[in-house]
């Protein structure tokens, strides 16, 4: 394409699922890719636990990609101490999970994305308007409003994502607001923790060692997300968990569909890739698989040619959505009481702890 602000595909996004796939186009496709990130103290961080799940290091594995040890957290936990503090049950489970410092695996997948991309860092995307037969982007880099044309877009700018309302501005995914709050780790010994109450949420929490830290986080309805999570800090010092002072505290939206057609993987020149498709396990809010395999699929769809590369895209991801619709069924299980009080009593899949009662299970607050 001739002029210099035009090109074959503009990504909005540069989380996994948009640096995966910036790193992924062929290197002929002129492509621009915008992230409001940065290198800088004050750049956005997107709240995370920073978990890499099975599923998302077999995505890995097929990307050919090897973890930098730099993007590594302490330490590395094995099990998971599921809590329902309305039942007062208490189970350990062996799970497979990577602990990663999430900001420095966002730098390292960004580090990886070719010359041949245009990249802006530190820019946000405040429109996207139809244009002749793509779109229009609109941009703010430095202070200054700056536009760019593109035949394709591509939406990988996560769960509030700008490109989906814009293009898609009737598509509704259910939501929670997730509330992390960052406290100095004082547990005699670190651990990861995943909290179930049902008078705060009908979701979940989750509690995790990281780096001298100890993450506490829950996934609430909106409005009472706040009050929630303070309520959860004294269940769980109750509980036992040693808190320090909070040092921080982060929130976002994170999505939750409910409905297979609640995913909104696009159509005609425009994509969504990972959460910004509504791309996210409902029953865990396990998000990097689905980020990686996205950007994978949306890959070989373009690379095969722009014309026809969003049904290519949506066939591609048929698994992936079909996965994602049985996990909404798993919530439904999951996420009741009754279902959790006769897994979590009669110990089903549960480890025990060595040295300690066979129950695993934790004092009840009074
Ligand atoms: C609290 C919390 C904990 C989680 N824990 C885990 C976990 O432990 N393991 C796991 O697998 N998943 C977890 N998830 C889910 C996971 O974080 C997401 O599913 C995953 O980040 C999706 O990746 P993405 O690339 O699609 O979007 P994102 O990671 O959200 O990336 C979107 C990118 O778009 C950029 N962007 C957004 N808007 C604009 C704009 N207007 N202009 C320019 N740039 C923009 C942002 O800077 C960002 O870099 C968690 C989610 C939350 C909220």
């Amino acid at each position: 394409m001739g002029n210099a602000d035009e090109y074959d595909v503009a990504i909005i996004g540069l989380g996994p699922a948009g640096a995966t796939l910036a790193r992924l186009l062929d290197p002929r496709l002129r492509v621009l890719a915008l992230d409001r990130k940065d290198g800088g103290a004050g750049s956005f961080r997107k709240p995370c636990g920073g978990l890499l799940a099975p599923d998302a290091q077999r995505c890995l594995a097929r990307l050919g990609l090897v973890l930098p040890q730099g993007v590594l957290a302490s330490p590395q936990i094995f099990s998971v101490r599921t809590i329902d503090l309305a039942l007062g049950l208490e189970r350990h489970y062996q799970r497979f999970y990577l602990n990663l410092d999430r900001h420095r695996l966002d730098r390292w997948l960004e580090s990886l994305i070719p010359a041949t991309v245009e990249v802006h860092e530190g820019v946000s995307c405040t429109a996207v308007a139809p244009y002749g037969g793509g779109h229009e982007i609109h941009y703010v880099e430095g202070g200054v409003e700056r536009i760019a044309q593109a035949r394709f877009l591509v939406g990988a700018d996560g769960a509030r994502s700008r490109v989906r309302r814009s293009v898609f501005p009737g598509h509704r995914i259910s939501s929670y607001l997730a509330v992390q709050q960052w406290f100095e780790d004082q547990n005699p010994r670190p651990f990861y923790s995943c909290l179930f109450d049902c008078r705060l949420t009908d979701c979940y929490a989750w509690g995790l060692s990281k780096d001298g830290r100890f993450i506490l986080g829950g996934a609430y309805p909106q409005r009472t997300a706040r009050e929630a999570q303070a309520t959860l800090v004294g269940r769980v010092a109750a509980w036992g968990f040693a808190l320090g002072e909070p040092l921080g505290t982060e929130a976002c939206e994170v999505l939750s569909p409910a409905h297979p057609w609640q995913l909104c993987p696009g159509a005609g020149n425009c994509c969504l890739l990972g959460e910004a498709a509504g791309f996210i396990s409902p029953s865990s809010l396990e998000g990097l698989s689905y980020a990686f395999e996205s950007a994978m699929a949306l890959a070989t769809a373009l690379n095969a040619g722009l014309e026809g590369a969003a049904a290519r895209y949506r066939r591609a991801t048929w698994g992936l959505r079909a996965r994602l619709a049985l996990k909404m069924l798993k919530r439904e299980v999951i996420m009741r009481q009754l279902p959790r009080r006769v897994v979590m009593g009669l110990g089903v899949a549960s480890i025990e702890r060595w040295g300690r009662a066979p129950h695993g299970g934790g004092s009840r607050p009074g």
